[in-house]
């Protein structure tokens, strides 16, 4: 059984681990170095990427995660957490660091500052069933990605999309896979089901 992190320094850590268990893994807490090197794979919640950022620094987690992430261990990031995964931000903070694990640029808050949340159905590539429902909540987009990362979906073209139509909202690089929306939140559990598949491909042995 895979055994997978979520990081646990602010977000919807409950949410995911429910999620994650419901898709046949068991779900841990992780908050030290310890904890991070006793899982298989771990999501990066949302949350505030600044805050985030500063947290791992401060819980000694940042060099650890991204040894890990350079070793090949699955992650999955969700808003703040993509932000966090990605090698570059616009919109960013200064001081804000990267975990350097998917070849994108991503923008910060990129939907505008009025626009708080929004609802969305997504064509995501390869999830059987059907559109997903998504949550997107100060979400950022993937504004730029390199030739190694698999684009999984975009904001459909609906007639108050706007200049967001088309924008990218999920991406996978090998083992990292990221999403500018909130799947714990809607009750769908397929993108957790496809994360938990990764993890369950990369176990050793
Ligand atoms: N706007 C947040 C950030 O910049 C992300 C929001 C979220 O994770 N829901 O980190």
């Amino acid at each position: 059984t895979p055994v997978i992190g979520v990081l646990a320094l602010q977000g919807d850590v409950r949410e995911h681990a429910a999620m994650l268990e419901r898709c046949g893994a068991r779900a841990r807490p992780v908050r030290r170095p310890e904890e991070l090197a006793e899982v298989h794979g771990l999501v990066l919640p949302g949350g505030e990427s600044t805050t985030m950022s500063r947290l791992l620094e401060t819980f000694e987690l940042l060099d650890p995660l991204q040894e890990r992430i350079e070793a090949g261990m699955p992650a999955y990031g969700s808003c703040a957490g993509m932000i966090l995964l990605a090698r570059r931000v616009l919109d960013g903070r200064p001081d804000q660091r990267q975990l350097d694990g998917l070849d994108v640029v991503v923008r910060r808050n990129a939907f505008g500052r009025q626009v708080d949340s929004f609802e969305a159905d997504l064509d995501f590539d390869g999830l059987a069933g059907g559109p997903l429902h998504t949550v997107f909540i100060r979400a950022p987009w993937v504004e730029k990605a390199g030739d190694g990362v698999e684009i999984l979906a975009r904001v459909p073209k609906t007639p108050h999309a706007g200049d967001a139509a088309d924008r990218i909202v999920a991406v996978r690089q090998g083992p990292v896979l990221a999403t500018a929306f909130h799947p714990e939140l809607t009750g769908d559990e397929r993108v957790h089901r496809l994360f938990v598949d990764m993890v369950g491909a990369a176990l050793p042995g």
